[in-house]
This record gives C-alpha cells, structure tokens and sequence, in this order.
C-alpha cells in the first residue's frame, strides 16, 4: 500500500467527492478511512472510532457480518455477473425477488426490479409510475409531487422531486410538472405550531387544493419518505402518511414511499410505510439491503400495479429501463444474506429499543447546552439542531458544527454534519454500551463547541 502522505496528496489531486466542493476539499482534506471492524472504524493513522454514521445509513449490521462476505465470495467463484435482461436470468436474482416480495408483503408488495442503488430505485419508481398510467389508459398522469426538505437521490427525476434547492440549482432545468409540499416539520414551518397533527392537516388541505388547482387526472405520483432522512431526520406525526395514503387513494395518485434509508430496520420497523401503518404503490429500497457490502437497490411494485403491466401487450407494457446491474449475482447474494441476518437478529427490535434510548440521551444533551436547538429521531436514525439563538431559533455556524466534530472524532465516534444538524445513524446492530459512547462523544462535542 502507499504511505499515508501519498494517499493525502493524491486524494486532493485526482479524487472529486460526491457532495463536495473540490476546492473547499482540499484546504480541509477528509479522514482516509482504513479497516472497519464489528461497528467501529479505524483511520489510516489507526485511530477507532465508533461508527455513528453507520457508513452512510447502510451498514445496518456492522462491518464483520461474515455471512454476507462468505455469500459475495461464495458467488463471485460461482457467477461473477451475468444480465438479467430478456433472455436471462440467474438463481440468486430469482431468489432474492422472492425473499423481498416475502420481506415487504405487510406492505403489499408483489413484484421486485433490481437496481444498483437508491438514485437508480427512485428513478425506476417514477418511471414505473408515468408507464403504469399510460398503460392504465390514464397518459395525462404525468405530474410528480413530493416534499420541501425531501431527498430523492441525484438522477435527473430524483433530484426534481428532490425538496432541497441546493441539489439542482447547479444542474437546471430539470424534470417539469414538479410541485413541493411543505416538510412535516414540528421545529420549522410556515404554520406557526409545533403541533405534528395540525401540521399534518395542514399540509394535507394544501395537498387537497393543488390537486384540485393542477387536475387529479394530470398528477402521476406522491414521492416522499416516511421519516426525511438527508433533510435533517424529520419525523412526520403519525397521522401524516396516512392522511396522504388517503388523499392518493381518492384522487387515483400513486404513493411512492422511498425507503432508501427507512427499509430493513432503521426506523425501528421493518419499514417506514409498516412503521405508519400504511401500504404505498411502490417502495424505493437500497443501502441496508446489502449491508453497504455491494452497490444494490431494489424498486418494490405493489399487487395493485402489475396487472397493468403484465396484462399489456408490446410496446406500452414492456419495461424500456434498467441497467447493466439490475439482478447482479453478487448483490443478489449479499442482499439474501443479509435480509437472513436482518430477520434472525431482530434488527429492526434492537433498533427500536435502542432508539428510544438514543433519544433520550439526545434530550438530555438539549436540556444541558443552549446550542441545541433541536433533538429528534425516531429507531436508529436521529439529529441534534445547533443553534446560536434558541429563541430564533437561529442555525449555528459552520465553525460550531465543525468545532463538534471535530471532539467527537477526537473522542472516538464518528457523526456526520449536515447544515446545522448533526446526524446519529449508527450501525442497527449496536448495544447501549454503544448508544452510551455515541452521546458521551456528543457531550464532549457539545462543550468543545459551545
Ligand atoms: N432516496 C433516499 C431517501 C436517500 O436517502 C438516498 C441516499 O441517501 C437516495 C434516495 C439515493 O440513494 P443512492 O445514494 O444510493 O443513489
């Protein structure tokens, strides 16, 4: 291997990262991680942390999940790779579709198309949704709605229902016939209550009134995420999906739920949609699908959708969309294990009952420190809100969300920042000694920052 200051160098000179400024980067080069073990971290100069961010919401099960790497390997002496377009298709892809229509079929899924990843998910999803109208005799439905503060991945019709400006600005035009609803956000809205239900309602009159404003019949589909994970973990009131669920259902609009990070556990549920009791038309799935082991994503269509499909003869029923790696022998076989230790170690229980914990140790943070504004969660995913005027509820600044950082590094436990919001997504598979460490680092975070 390279020592360290080559690969220093090097990542400054030949690396642009996602979601960064190559620029900005350089002046503040990012941590080389090297070795991940059980649900720690180790960097390049051999300091462990804690991993809080979980790799990135999808190393549900920590990084020494031996049964997923022996079936990659398994797989990869067997079939490496071969496609799944018409004509073929390989044993762990048919196995993998059957356990997923078993896993999600509280929610009432029926049919499986396997992706690279959740951008490649969602955009199957909304594409299945413009083609199921046309075959349902229905083409006028094109339109998409979703939420402000949403995130959809970075594909062209994901980052147009995506609800944050910040991922388009850059690469407009994008999709039209795009309309944002408000986030069901209890600590900022334009309602002026902190009162979820009312927010709900709220947000579902204004749902009610764009869609008779745009024509129930031009509308293809509702986009949005049980629990809003990039946005800032934003934790919608029980009755909010719902009350959209019941609002689709009337107008003959498909409910898209995008479990990229919500499916397999996080939220303390199986998914989010099971979480708020609810079936959606489809399901956007990736990361915790595979562990974080294999690039995968699966797009989940519901009962209510296929006939459309199968029923349909050429050109309008068949599926012009998928990619090279939709169905990978590899991914197929990760994702199969994984889901085996997902369901045998009760993940989404341990993060239920962790969660709770979590929580309140980040309520406990907020009522010591003025700069937290905010503490929020729900299972394994959670965010403290800095701010430097709790009354205005003014965001912190850089500096304090970084100064943060910083000391929980330092202290041994990885978090992630985003904005003014610190984000908690630790590995499902961790214990209270873990969840204790996390907000031990925090603490340390919080003073340093304060
Ligand atoms: N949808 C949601 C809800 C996500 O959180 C993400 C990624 O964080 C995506 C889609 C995009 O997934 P990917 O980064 O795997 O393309």
């Amino acid at each position: 291997m390279r020592d360290t200051n080559f690969l220093i160098e090097n990542n400054a000179k030949h690396v642009w990262h996602p979601m960064a400024n190559p620029g900005e980067m350089r002046e503040n080069p990012p941590h080389i991680i090297e070795y991940g073990e059980g649900v720690e971290i180790i960097d390049i100069h051999g300091h462990r942390l804690l991993d809080g961010v979980g790799g990135l919401w999808n190393v549900n099960l920590g990084y020494s999940c031996e049964p997923v790497k022996a079936a990659i390997i398994a797989q990869l002496q067997k079939l490496p790779y071969y496609n799944a377009f018409r004509g073929t298709t390989n044993s762990p892809l048919i196995e993998l579709s059957y356990e997923l229509c078993q896993f999600f079929k509280p929610e009432g899924m029926a049919r499986t198309f396997l992706t690279s990843g959740g951008s490649d998910s969602v955009e199957t999803c909304l594409r299945l949704a413009r083609q199921y109208h046309r075959a349902n005799g229905q083409p006028e439905r094109t339109k998409f709605f979703s939420l402000k503060k949403g995130y959809h991945g970075t594909h062209f019709g994901g980052a147009s229902v995506n609800g944050n400006a910040n991922f388009r600005r850059n690469y407009e035009p994008m999709l039209g016939g795009v309309h944002h609803l408000p986030a069901p956000f209890t600590y900022r809205n334009q309602f002026e209550t902190e009162d979820g239900a009312v927010i709900a309602k709220k947000i579902a009159a204004i749902f009610e009134e764009e869609i008779a404003f745009q024509g129930a019949d031009t509308i293809a589909a509702l986009i949005m995420e049980p629990v809003l994970g990039s946005g800032g973990v934003i934790v919608p009131h029980e009755t909010f999906f719902p009350l959209m669920r019941e609002i689709c259902d009337r107008h003959g609009i498909l409910l898209i739920a995008d479990e990229v990070i919500t499916g397999f556990g996080r939220t303390g549920s199986e998914s989010g949609s099971r979480l708020w009791g609810i079936k959606p038309d489809m399901m956007s799935t990736a990361k915790g699908i595979s562990n974080g082991y294999f690039p995968l994503g699966a797009a989940m269509i519901s009962e209510k959708l296929v006939d459309a499909f199968e029923s349909t003869k050429g050109a309008l029923g068949t599926i012009s969309h998928g990619y090279t790696y939709s169905g990978h022998p590899i991914g197929a076989a990760a994702a199969l294990a994984t889901i085996a230790e997902v369901k045998r170690l009760d993940i989404a229980g341990n993060a239920a009952t962790l969660g709770v914990e979590l929580l309140s140790g980040l309520q406990a943070l907020k009522a010591k420190y003025e700069i937290v504004g905010d503490a929020r969660g729900k299972g394994l995913m959670a965010a403290l809100e800095l701010v430097s005027d709790r009354e205005k509820k003014t965001p912190a600044d850089k500096a304090v969300v970084q100064a943060l950082y910083d000391a929980a590094y330092e202290a041994g436990v990885m978090v992630r920042t985003s904005g003014s919001n610190v984000i908690i997504s630790p590995c499902l598979a961790i214990g209270t000694e873990h969840v204790n460490r996390i907000l031990s680092a925090l603490d340390t975070g919080l003073a340093a920052a304060t």
